[in-house]
């Protein structure tokens, strides 16, 4: 079955000033593809979430996301942060958090209605966390934060997630639960996922691509683990009894 590219990098360079941050990137997403781009910190990573999204523009090369260019593109994306930076002091509820996703997509000025409201107690529901709608942020764990976050990105109804640094921000704990999770959304969309935090990726994603100023490589997990590992100058091993069988198939586990 052919699948449909969504998101691509047509030998795409970047730099700040003259410091050259990515050189000739020319790679494909897929739809309903589940990718983890992972390289050492200062590899680029943050820079090609910011070109998706359109935030900066490259010296060199071309974009597409779904067809257009990214200015117009990344209304299909939901982007879910990294949480370091949030102030979970402010008294702000569940349902509020979530309903800020529904900003981006009504008239600015229009106030929320019924169906945003719907589209975000759906969105929670999606995630689980239906039930803690009127608690505030501020009160929950870390992994329900994360999931109020990825919540929050639903109701914007993308059709692709793209998550930054998530797992940092989590105990180990909700870190199956999480990426679980991402398994069932990904069922419906493309999931995207940047992380410097190399091994917990190789052990729940099949797929990756490792950045540090070009790509690396770009395929299976498995078949790729090496140049990970030589790609972060230390050996990075697949915890293959840790990986939950729906999520790597049949070919990792021994
Ligand atoms: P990563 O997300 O993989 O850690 P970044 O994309 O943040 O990498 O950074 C890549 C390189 O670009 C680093 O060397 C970083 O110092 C540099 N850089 C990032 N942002 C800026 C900026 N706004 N101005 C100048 N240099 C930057």
């Amino acid at each position: 079955m052919d699948r449909k590219e969504i998101i691509t990098l047509h030998d795409v360079s970047f730099s700040y000033g003259n410091v050259p941050v990515l050189q000739d990137v020319d790679f494909s997403i897929f739809e309903r593809d589940f990718l983890g781009i992972i390289g050492p910190n200062g590899g680029g990573k943050t820079t090609l979430l910011k070109l998706i999204l359109g935030l900066v523009t490259p010296d060199r090369g071309e974009i597409t996301i779904f067809g257009a260019p990214p200015k117009a593109g990344r209304k299909f994306i939901g982007y879910v942060p990294q949480l370091f930076n949030f102030d979970f002091n402010f008294p702000i509820s569940v349902l509020e958090v979530v309903s800020m996703g529904r900003l981006r997509v009504r008239k600015i000025g229009r106030r929320f209605t019924k169906e945003d409201r719907e589209i975000s107690l759906e969105a929670l529901r999606q995630v689980g966390m239906e039930a803690h709608q009127n608690a505030l942020i501020g009160n929950l764990s870390g992994g329900q934060r994360q999931r109020v976050f990825i919540a929050r990105a639903l109701a914007t109804q993308p059709r692709c997630l793209l998550l930054d640094e998530p797992v940092a921000s989590i105990d180990k704990k909700w870190q199956s639960e999480f990426y679980e999770l991402l398994n069932e959304l990904n069922s419906e969309l493309t999931i995207v996922l940047v992380t410097h935090d190399v091994s917990v990726v190789v052990t729940y994603i099949d797929q990756i691509a490792c950045l540090n100023g070009k790509v690396h490589y770009h395929g299976s997990t498995k078949e790729g683990i090496h140049k990970v590992s030589e790609l972060y100058q230390c050996p990075v091993q697949l915890i293959a009894h840790e990986v939950p069988h729906r999520l790597l198939g049949d070919h990792v586990h021994d």
